[in-house]
């Protein structure tokens, strides 16, 4: 991925956790918070599950480098015959990619061992929206190449009343006068947005970048349309996830409470947070908890 251009905007941290609990009614129900035990890593859990579900980055990586440990931790778990599956809300990318990705960070992960929200939101598409033309709001280098469905870049249309749907697969490009272009193009001719990145924000190196979920609940709220979301915490994604796995107890391992724990536990499925690497790295996880009444199952600095 290209680093994201200067226009791209930036939360506090405080900011987008306000945010992300204002929106808690268009989310999934959380369910009974977790007991939160505190362990060393991810061995220590093995004995409460047959297969896990990673969150990749603030888990796996961090942008180009893998976090230290995370290659040996797969290695074992197929040596221990416990599956897994890579479920990332990462949007811009094929999967293919993201599997060359993973080879070049040394990490041995299989391409059906990889599940993204765009994978998740395209194979919707070819069944529920089959010949429509969508405006996809996405990196200038994203050829489409993963989908037979018709897209076309948003910023290449002149005339945005040419599409009849929008597709948000990322923030990178995406501006205020962007957005309130879209939200009056909304209101004048309402049509199906679809979103395949629900996060709020992305860690960077200078902060939480905004990403397409943002977006999309400000239109919600702008232009008072329905959006669709695919993606963590959504449950289509852990749905196609855990029939890959083959069923059995599994446990989502993420470093985000309102995606990755939040929506481990809508489906169904055990816990576990990771502190050190991602959006919780260098705070006190405690009081976010005790505020969202999102509690995983286990809190482990790393896997
Ligand atoms: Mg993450």
């Amino acid at each position: 991925m290209t680093a994201p251009p200067a226009t791209q905007p930036t939360l506090a941290f405080d900011t987008a956790f306000a945010r992300y609990e204002a929106i808690r009614p268009r989310l999934p129900a959380a369910g009974t918070p977790g007991a939160g035990r505190l362990a060393a890593g991810l061995r220590d859990t093995l004995g409460d599950f047959d297969g896990y579900l990673f969150d990749s980055f603030g888990v796996l990586n961090v942008g180009e480098t893998a976090i230290v440990g995370a290659a040996e931790c797969l290695l074992s778990l197929r040596q221990l015959g416990k599956p897994f599956c890579i479920l990332t809300n990462a949007a811009s990318y094929t999967s293919a990619e993201a599997f060359h990705k993973y080879q070049r960070l040394g990490l041995d992960i299989h391409p059906e061992e990889i599940l993204s929200s765009r994978d998740v939101l395209f194979r919707h598409l070819e069944t529920a929206h089959a010949g429509r033309c969508w405006g996809a709001i996405a990196a200038a280098e994203d050829r489409f190449a993963d989908t037979e469905a018709d897209l076309r870049h948003l910023h290449d249309l002149t005339d945005w009343d040419a599409a009849e749907g929008f597709l948000f697969l990322s923030a990178v490009r995406w501006t205020v006068a962007d957005q309130d272009r879209l939200v009056a193009a909304l209101q004048r001719n309402p049509r199906p947005v679809l979103v395949g990145n629900p996060d709020l924000v992305a860690p960077r190196e200078d902060g939480l970048t905004v990403e397409p979920g943002f977006w999309a609940h400000d239109l919600q709220d702008r232009a008072g349309i329905t959006v669709e979301y695919f993606g963590k915490p959504f449950g289509d994604a852990f749905a196609i996830a855990a029939e890959r796995l083959g069923g059995g107890r599994l446990g989502m391992v993420g470093d985000t409470l309102h995606t990755d724990i939040l929506g481990g536990q809508a489906a169904g499925h055990g816990t576990i947070l990771v502190t050190d690497h991602g959006l919780f790295k260098g705070r006190d996880v405690a009081p976010f908890i005790a505020a969202s009444r999102i509690g995983p199952d286990w809190i482990i600095p790393t896997i």
